[in-house]
């Protein structure tokens, strides 16, 4: 039976989620042509921006799961709406670093794109209040952002695993994932899964050959040619998946 969109649960800056009709384990996930910065207070959108960010996650999540890593996603319905597993999420952005871009090489004055000899998983407490501030093992336990230690673990783990992933896929489209944002949730059945989205609103993603910015960065930072790199990272993407 064919499904039917829901109430609206929830809208956020990027994406509104509705209930599907009859099924209380799912969500009917739109993606809106709004684009955020600095916890929203530089706002901007462009036409069709919410339809590429879908399509990258999609695509994204389906190699993934080629790869043996679990997602929310269950179908997509159109270009930006998919039907998703309902999660209850881990308030925990887990980003995953490969140099040393943003704020992390802000704080530690280092030069952006300063190589890293490993990956660096970081935890960032997801409260817009508070502004996502980074946060310690301890403190994520102390705000019972998990249940138990070894949850934090499995977290870096799955982080790590997706990286391997994600590097090579964009790498075959001639781009450097420099670093991330994932977010995980748990289902009924007590699992860790992806959540979210992989898109350049949540990757840092450089031009392999020429180190130009394709992500979010031409927004946050008045770069120009922002819906054309969005754009672009979408067709090399479908290219090099032919
Ligand atoms: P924000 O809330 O930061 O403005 P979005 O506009 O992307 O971000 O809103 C999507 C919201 O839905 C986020 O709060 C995200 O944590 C949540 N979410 C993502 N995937 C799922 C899922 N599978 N189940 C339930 N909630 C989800
Ligand atoms: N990121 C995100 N959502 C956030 C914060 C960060 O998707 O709320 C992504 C961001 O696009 C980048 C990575 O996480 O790819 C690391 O971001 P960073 O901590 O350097 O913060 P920024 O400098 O982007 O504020």
């Amino acid at each position: 039976m064919e499904k039917v969109k829901g109430e609206l649960l929830y809208e956020g800056k990027a994406k509104k989620m509705y209930a599907v009709r009859g099924r209380p384990q799912e969500v009917w996930v739109e993606y809106k042509d709004s684009l955020t910065a600095f916890n929203a207070q530089k706002t901007g959108s462009f036409s069709g921006k919410g339809a590429i960010n879908a399509q990258i996650t999609a695509l994204l999540y389906q190699r993934l799961k080629d790869n043996g890593i679990p997602t929310h996603i269950i179908e997509n319905i159109n270009d930006h709406e998919m039907i998703c597993e309902k999660l209850r999420i881990i308030p925990l952005e887990v980003v995953t670093r490969n140099r040393l871009a943003g704020s992390t090489a802000k704080k530690l004055g280092k030069e952006e794109g300063t190589p890293l000899r490993a990956p660096l998983v970081e935890f960032y407490y997801k409260d817009d209040a508070l502004g996502d501030p980074f946060i310690s093992d301890d403190q994520a336990m102390l705000m019972g952002a998990v249940e138990n230690r070894q949850d934090l673990e499995v977290l870096k783990t799955k982080a790590l695993a997706i990286n391997k992933v994600l590097r090579a896929e964009f790498e075959k489209a001639g781009l450097e994932l420099v670093d991330f944002k994932l977010e995980f949730g748990r289902n009924d059945r007590g699992e860790i899964v992806l959540a979210d989205e992989v898109s350049p609103d949540t990757c840092r993603l450089w031009d392999l050959k020429t180190g130009e910015k394709l992500d979010k960065d031409r927004f946050r930072r008045d770069l120009g040619r922002v819906e054309e790199s969005y754009q672009e990272v979408l067709q090399r993407l479908k290219e090099k998946s032919k």
